[in-house]
């Protein structure tokens, strides 16, 4: 693993040079540089505030930058390769070569590769896997000694929609995921942590909060005292009324009638429900180590639907796991045809080093699995902009998020999650306000209001 890993590092090496300038100046200057998924953006947010606490300064420049940490994503190669990428694109700045500058490597890779990664990445300073994330103040202090100390207790104005995590890790060991080993076991944040969280967001200026985790169905159950998913949903939704609350990676498993009564009963929880189905075959799932099939997975869409009209249902599936036969893919794109759902993201079969999945045999061919899910991907877009359309006409409340360039102002429905799902243009409304729109066009996933 070493050897491939300091070989991918060497090739971008090869690949690439940097070229700024840069100045250090009191408080600490701290850069984060964020690979990959939301809950990464959570962690990062998370070490800044901690930083923050001690008295550092987070700059939105790297050239400016006395100390620069890359949240590295290492679930699978690709994500690998573009984490080193930035580290070393960070590393080969002027000043940083010079050594006024120190680069931190956290997340993902070093939980992964261990010792492995600071044999292969000599150019960076320190190692922070997740499970010391919550160390990263003395990890700063060790390494600039004396240039921490004072509190900055002032909040800075955050995003309008923020991510909270509830839960850290996975147990589930789907044999193609690196996550159990890199997050570790499942466990939940408590009620006290996740409330301070959405407390501390909705006073940076969010105006919802999306929680998330590996496996956010399972919430509570690992807790001394107790509870769900439903529950955690429905405190939230109840203290925070003026908040929309969302909940993205609910595992099939996860979704209870409590959850879906939750969802239907409060108009502040988007009606909105994110399900990574993977698959539809029995037999692949069953190789994944997870279970369901087309008719459950139907159902339990049926069931939700019934329960929660108009409910936007998102889901993630995998193209050209090994063994996939051509008859099996030719099931799951007609399954995503019958289940008509407004979005699914599609990833083919990534082969990682240390899963189950690696050693099966009937490994597809890179170009095979390619081919595969570009073909998934065309089946899903076409539904999905489909079932956007249907939105014409329809009356829809938007929280405004942002405005472009040319004045265009745009935010996003409960039935659209943020990052992933497209958005909805509305003439008008302050960020962060909640306007109220007819939809009257979509092009693909975006939506138009007046
Ligand atoms: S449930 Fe998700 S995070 Fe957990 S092992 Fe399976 S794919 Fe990985």
């Amino acid at each position: 693993m070493e050897d491939r890993l300091s070989g991918i590092a060497q090739q971008i090496r090869m690949e690439r040079a940097g070229n700024v300038s840069a100045r250090a100046v009191d408080p600490l200057r701290v850069f984060f540089s964020t690979m990959g998924c939301a809950k990464n953006e959570v962690d990062s947010s998370r070490m800044a505030t901690l930083l923050t606490e001690v008295g550092c300064r987070i700059v939105d420049d790297p050239d400016s930058a006395e100390c620069l940490i890359v949240n590295t994503c290492s679930f699978i190669q690709a994500a690998t390769e573009e984490s080193i990428v930035a580290v070393l694109e960070l590393c080969g700045l002027p000043h940083v070569e010079k050594g006024d500058a120190k680069v931190i490597v956290a997340g993902c890779m070093p939980s992964r590769y261990g010792d492995d990664l600071a044999e292969s990445l000599t150019e960076a300073d320190q190692f922070v896997p997740c499970s010391s994330e919550d160390d990263i103040a003395s990890i700063v202090d060790r390494l600039f000694p004396g240039r921490l100390g004072s509190t900055q207790l002032s909040l800075p104005l955050g995003e309008v929609s923020s991510y909270v995590k509830i839960s850290e890790g996975c147990d589930r060991f789907c044999t193609f995921c690196t996550i159990p080993f890199i997050r570790g076991r499942y466990h939940s944040y408590s009620f006290g942590r996740i409330d301070s969280d959405v407390r501390t967001a909705i006073a940076s200026g969010a105006r919802e909060i999306v929680l998330i985790g590996q496996d956010t169905g399972r919430w509570g159950n690992d807790l001394r005292e107790k509870g769900t998913l439903a529950q955690l949903l429905d405190r939230l939704a109840t203290s925070y009324a003026d908040t929309w609350f969302r909940v993205m990676y609910v595992q099939p498993e996860g979704v209870s009638d409590e959850l879906i009564e939750v969802i239907a009963s409060h108009d502040n929880v988007a009606s909105y429900l994110d399900i990574p189905f993977q698959h539809s075959s029995p037999r692949i799932l069953s190789a994944m180590n997870r279970r369901g099939s087309r008719e459950m997975f139907l159902s339990l869409i049926e069931r939700i639907r019934s329960r929660v009209p108009g409910v936007a249902l998102r889901t993630t599936l995998s193209a050209g796991f090994p063994g996939e036969t051509e008859e099996e893919f030719s099931e799951l794109c007609a399954f995503v045809e019958d289940a008509e759902l407004d979005y699914v993201g599609v990833f083919a079969y990534s082969r990682e080093d240390g899963t189950r999945a690696a050693r099966l045999p009937d490994q597809l061919d890179d170009e095979e699995k390619q081919r595969r899910a570009m073909v998934l991907r065309d089946v899903a877009d076409a539904l999905s902009s489909m079932v956007v359309s249907r939105h014409v006409g329809e009356d829809l409340t938007v929280l405004v998020e942002g405005v472009e360039e040319d004045g265009q102002r745009f935010g996003r429905a409960q039935c659209q999650a943020p990052d992933v799902d497209g958005v909805v243009y509305v003439p008008s409304g302050e960020v962060g306000s909640f306007e109220h729109v007819t939809i009257v066009d979509t092009l693909g996933y975006d939506m138009e209001g007046e």
